[in-house]
């Protein structure tokens, strides 16, 4: 082979990552194989709303199992990383609301099938945009196993959950309070409700007792739910109150007849330590009421609008009109004792922040209990491991205090729920089919439930529900549990909770093995990004800017466990300049290359063929061992580290010599090791290492697919890397003087060389063209003592000494004073600032540790470098009057 191939003389990312995204689907490289011989490693893609654009949460947490997939199937695994999205069923009616509320149309106006009809135009219109972009950043999912939570299998699979679950009475109808958005018009689960601490009022209302001039005083937050008040509650050993038990009291503005009752729920701290209650408007009361037996009265309908039953006046306000109108009018008749400041806690809808209205309803849910025992054992024994393993706390504290899950939500876009209702004798009946007529009475009237299932209830089951269950499928059998479940914290529980509670209990195992939570992603400044601060930023802006593989690599880089992440661009512009270092150094190695070199022959090795082998497979322990414990940012770190460091600043420079003496085996080296480096970055840049390897001799379909890099203790070669570190610490000394003292480059200097170490002496007389070339040297010489006589520039330390003698000319002695003065007294003035900071008592009680180390060592350094500088001016000083003394007639 002669055509010798030559990279582009710039790297540009585009063409590029379209090229090589395309070709990986094009050629099936991310569908695994079926049947397999080889060990599978498999997992599902969180799947993104069907409205969802791509963020940068998505960036990371679909980053970072990208990198585990790609090394796993570099590793020789049979990997499944299977994609899909979820049919998100409030984001998409916000969506489809939202579209025809421009053109002045309620969803009401179209009806359930149209407005069915016009949902799944849009998804196949506009939804799975972000499909497109998963594509395009290369992320390897095997799109042909592409799923939808809403497809014909999915919704199958969740009819069968629903039957199989109601028929075991762990799936139950009730009617019950339960949490209402008024502005989704629908019910939600607990913990779809975000807490929020408001600043509102507390008001005394006085309700008089009943033929008695006596009253009695409670304090609430909501006074216009006392139209559906049905009795007031203290606590029976509460003696303020005992001669008013059993008493009646009378619900002002209203009339209604109340009982006083006696419950052991009454908190007697709060307020007055008498309470209203309202059974069908706030859960605590509500629970009260069903212990005594109390009336249910609805003034408030799920929209927040007052009902009939709230009376003539208030029916049709809006419930917050309505708490003014009632507030002014018990103000008005006397009934009002006070009202104070008052601070609490009220729950909102997480999708739109609207407050939200207990809603006494018929609604669906699951006993949730002897499914969360199972999901907690699991946990406990180890089957599911947290990553970092502090999250499982969190896991359990939820799980032991979990509520039964409301799943019935009033929308039209989601799974119905596979319920009828026998018009005729009001039998309920749930199948997986639409049955034609009731089982009890025989009548053809039936009327599905009008109602869909909560969201989660589908995501539940996408590990299994994704591979064909109900069915026994090869995928199944294959690729179930699954290795990695990678997310956010913020779904522990709708979501990691969930499925691991549907995979127990519908496969018998745990749906994965490990869970990574990785951290939320925040600015630079540590702030969470959001619209509102006008702080996001956009990961395809970011791809467009600097390039996906410098995006990839920054979130990885900056993913420690257990920690959110703080993103800037000029970390991303840092990630794009390593981009373009690996291909100006490829550029290099394939300036060199001629044909494909033969194998490597471990006799023909030079001192650096061995040193780059064994620092090779350091790096590629290292690698393994990070990517295991998923220290993605350790692994970045190392690797980076390494081809900046060690491979471009070393390596490179010191293997010229041996190049340009046309050394077979330094060749095959220099190929082996970009191969081996494109291979370990892999999985942070696919798309740049891909790019080179394809134009390097080697043989294989893509790097995609080739071997990752096992460690090799053969090319172990201690000896090999001490002495380079000893050529390296030598050649980097000899720099500085040369920096220090104004020596050109172009100017070659001799080299004395001081050491006791035989070994040493003999390796450097045996390598000394890597100094002389890489340090500009012209001859080396090894001697027991310096010579007296001669003017040298000295350096090194202890064993290892060396000198540069100063032959005329090399120095323009009078300049190179006056530059080391002026030095001097910079040095000077640097180091008396430490030493006052040190001296500073505040300082050092108050200053982080690690800047006090920082500042000491600084001062340290100043010191060691006065000393030189004193030395060498001190030389030049004498010199200088030597030459001077000399030029006297
Ligand atoms: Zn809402
Ligand atoms: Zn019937």
């Amino acid at each position: 082979m002669s055509d010798q191939k030559i990279l582009e003389k710039s790297y540009d990312p585009k063409p590029v990552e379209k090229k090589w995204a395309d070709f990986w689907i094009d050629h099936k490289l991310f569908t695994p194989e079926t049947p397999s011989s080889k060990q599978k490693f498999s997992l599902v893609l969180p799947p993104p709303n069907v409205t969802g654009s791509l963020h940068m949460g998505h960036a990371l947490s679909y980053t970072l199992p990208d990198i585990v997939v790609r090394w796993k199937r570099m590793q020789g695994y049979n990997v499944l990383w299977l994609p899909g999205t979820d049919h998100a069923s409030i984001a998409v009616h916000n969506v489809i609301e939202r579209k025809l509320d421009k053109e002045g149309i309620k969803k009401e106006d179209v009806g359930r099938e149209e407005f069915l009809k016009i949902a799944w135009d849009w998804k196949e219109k506009y939804g799975g945009k972000i499909i497109d972009q998963l594509k395009k950043l290369g992320f390897s999912l095997d799109w042909t196993r592409e799923r939808f939570t809403l497809d014909k299998g999915f919704s199958r699979a969740v009819r069968k959950v629903f039957v199989d679950l109601y028929k075991e009475k762990l799936i139950y109808r009730d009617y019950y309070l339960v949490n209402r958005c008024p502005r989704c018009g629908t019910v939600l689960s607990d913990i779809e409700i975000e807490h929020k601490e408001l600043r509102s009022s507390l008001y005394y209302i006085k309700y008089p007792l009943k033929d008695s001039q006596d009253y009695i005083t409670v304090a609430t937050t909501r006074p216009e739910t006392m139209l559906g008040d049905t009795a007031l509650a203290v606590h029976p050993k509460d003696k303020r109150f005992r001669k008013y038990h059993d008493k009646k009291a009378v619900l002002p503005l209203v009339g209604r007849e109340i009982p006083v009752i006696k419950d052991k729920s009454v908190d007697r701290e709060f307020g007055t330590g008498a309470v209203k209650v309202t059974p069908a408007h706030d859960p605590t009361d509500f629970e009260m009421g069903k212990r005594h037996g109390l009336k249910q009265i609805i003034v408030i309908d799920g929209t927040g609008k007052m009902t009939e039953e709230a009376g003539g006046e208030f029916k049709g306000l809006d419930r917050f009109e309505c708490r003014e109108r009632i507030v002014s009018k018990l103000k008005q008749q006397g009934f009002i004792e006070k009202i104070e400041d008052y601070v609490h806690s009220v729950g909102h809808c997480y999708r739109c922040q609207t407050m939200i209205e207990p809603y006494l309803s018929w609604q669906w849910f699951v006993k949730i209990q002897p499914l969360a025992k199972q999901a907690v054992k699991v946990v406990k024994k180890g089957k599911i491991r947290f990553i970092p393993a502090n999250w499982s706390k969190t896991y359990f504290e939820w799980m032991y205090n979990i509520h039964d899950w409301c799943i019935s939500r009033q929308l039209w876009w989601g799974h119905r729920i596979p319920a009828w209702y026998c018009q005729k004798c009001h039998h309920i009946m749930v199948a997986e089919e639409a049955p034609s007529k009731c089982d009890r009475c025989g009548s053809s009237q039936l009327k599905q439930d009008e109602d869909v299932l909560d969201t989660w209830f589908s995501s539940a089951l996408w590990p299994f529900g994704t591979m064909g269950w109900p069915e026994k499928t090869n995928d199944l059998q294959t690729f179930y549990p699954t290795d990695l479940m990678s997310t956010g914290f913020d779904i522990i529980f709708f979501w990691v909770a969930r499925m691991i509670m549907m995979g127990l209990k519908f496969m018998g195992d745990v749906p994965f093995e490990k869970v990574y939570i990785n951290g939320l992603v925040r600015d630079f400044k540590r702030k969470k990004m959001s619209k509102s601060e006008g702080n996001t930023i956009d990961p395809l802006d970011m791809v467009e800017k600097y390039g996906t593989d410098a995006l990839r690599f920054t979130l990885a880089a900056l993913a420690v466990p257990g920690m959110d992440i703080s993103l800037s661009e000029e970390r991303m512009a840092g990630y794009r300049a390593f981009v373009n270092k690996i291909w100006n150094a490829s550029r290099f190695v394939f300036m060199n290359i001629q044909g494909t070199p033969p194998e490597i022959d471990r006799k023909e090795m030079t001192l650096i063929d061995r040193w780059i082998k064994t620092r090779m497979n350091d790096i590629i322990r290292d690698m393994n061992d990070s990517l295991g414990k998923y220290n993605f940012y350790e692994a970045a770190d190392k690797i980076y580290h390494f081809i900046w460091h060690e491979f471009c600043d070393w390596y490179l420079e010191l293997v010229k010599p041996d190049l340009k003496e046309g050394n077979k085996s330094s060749l095959s080296v220099l190929v082996d090791t970009l191969d081996q480096i494109l291979r370990l970055l892999h999985p942070f840049m696919p798309f740049v290492t891909e790019e080179i390897w394809q134009n390097l001799p080697v043989d294989g379909q893509a790097l995609v697919v080739a071997e990752y890099p096992k460690t090799d203790e053969s090319w172990e070669d201690k000896e090999s890397e001490e002495f380079v570190n000893v050529l390296k610490a030598l050649i980097v000394e000899i720099r500085t003087i040369r920096s220090e003292n104004y020596i050109v480059p172009q100017k070659k200097v001799d080299l004395m060389i001081r050491t006791m170490d035989k070994k040493v002496r003999d390796n450097i007389l045996k390598h000394k063209k890597y100094i002389c070339i890489l340090a500009s040297v012209q001859e080396i010489e090894m001697v027991e003592q310096f010579p007296s006589d001669k003017r040298y520039l000295k350096g090194g330390s202890g064993n290892l000494e060396l000198a540069i003698p100063i032959e005329s000319g090399l120095i323009d002695f009078k300049t190179e004073k006056k530059r080391l003065e002026k030095e001097l007294g910079k040095i000077k003035e640097d180091s008396e600032k430490l030493q006052k900071r040190i001296k500073n008592k505040d300082f050092i009680e108050k200053a982080p540790e690690k800047v006090v180390q920082e500042t000491k060592q600084g001062l340290q350094e100043l010191e060691e470098k006065r000393v030189k500088f004193e030395w060498n001016l001190k030389q030049i000083t004498e010199w200088s009057s030597e030459d001077r003394s000399k030029r006297r007639p």
